[in-house]
């Protein structure tokens, strides 16, 4: 497996492999990889000849309160974890190869990006895709795979790739949880014993969400006062938010009908996890 740092030698390792007729596979993370990133690159390596993560802590998608300098950096177990599910490359830029002084052009989706993450983190979104543009455009990959963890992150580079024309295909990958049901993520290892446990309150009230659902509740505002007083009533929890939008389009209702994204983002100190799951009306 290649660890490729400059986006010239990154071009010339795609442009080997497409003369050779194989698909290309991308799969952006921010590194400190577990198995939910795993599972990308599993689904990855299934579908393409080759796949290429990136492992780049984007700072444009941080916001200056944020954890950017205390993100976890761990490129030598992320190589080992990488290489053992196939992957072929690691895409490992400094953050002044991806942006170089004088650096000026963003891209910005509108609407899905004013609420949930994108309300509580300004800017965030913009970030997002702005960094995921570049890596298109340096890796110019068949198919490209996300997880739903992010769900939002999903619909807004869906939208994006849509509205601008990119050559890519999509691939959503499932969220891996915890054997106790708490999502895996990069910033659990952030978490003390204490909020390790209280955290559990995230699926837990996503999965009493999906039983009220399962029994026949379809009044949204219910459901989500349900939620909101799971989280509420554990001491260590601290609520951002929990909304439950209607899916794909993210518009608010009042009754549920098909499918709706219910999301929610919580502080356990200075951790912040999300989790979501999508409610749908039998
Ligand atoms: P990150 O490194 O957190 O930016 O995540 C990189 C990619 O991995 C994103 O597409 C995430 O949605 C995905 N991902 C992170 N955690 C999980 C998880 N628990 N299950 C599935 N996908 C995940």
């Amino acid at each position: 497996m290649r660890v490729i740092e400059t986006i010239q030698e990154m071009r010339t390792f795609v442009s080997a492999a497409r003369k050779q007729g194989k698909s290309i596979a991308l799969v952006p993370t921010m590194g400190a990889l577990h198995e939910g990133h795993l599972a990308l690159m599993r689904c990855a390596k299934a579908q393409c000849d080759i796949v290429i993560t990136s492992i780049f802590v984007n700072p444009t998608q941080f916001g200056p309160q944020e954890d950017l300098a205390c993100y976890p950096r761990d490129l030598a177990g992320d190589s080992e974890k990488a290489s053992g599910v196939g992957v072929d490359a690691i895409f490992h830029p400094t953050v002044a190869e991806m942006y170089p002084n004088r650096y000026a052009s963003y891209v910005y989706v509108e609407e899905i990006t004013d609420k949930l993450c994108g309300l509580s983190r300004p800017g965030h979104f913009r970030g997002v895709t702005t960094v995921v543009s570049k890596l298109f455009n340096i890796v110019q990959p068949d198919k490209a795979f996300f997880g739903q963890k992010d769900a939002q992150q999903v619909l807004v580079i869906d939208q994006m790739v849509r509205d601008l024309n990119m050559n890519v295909q999509l691939e959503i990958v499932p969220i891996v949880r915890e054997d106790d049901g708490l999502a895996m993520s990069s910033r659990n290892r952030y978490l003390s014993t204490e909020e390790r446990s209280a955290a559990l309150v995230l699926s837990q009230s996503l999965s009493l969400a999906e039983r009220l659902v399962h029994e026949g509740e379809r009044d949204i505002a219910k459901i989500r006062a349900a939620v909101v007083s799971v989280i509420t009533e554990q001491p260590l929890a601290n609520l951002e938010y929990v909304e439950i939008y209607s899916y794909p389009e993210l518009e608010s209702a009042s009754t549920l009908s098909k499918k709706a994204l219910l999301a929610l983002a919580v502080r356990f100190g200075t951790t912040r996890l999300i989790d979501n799951i999508i409610l749908e009306a039998s």
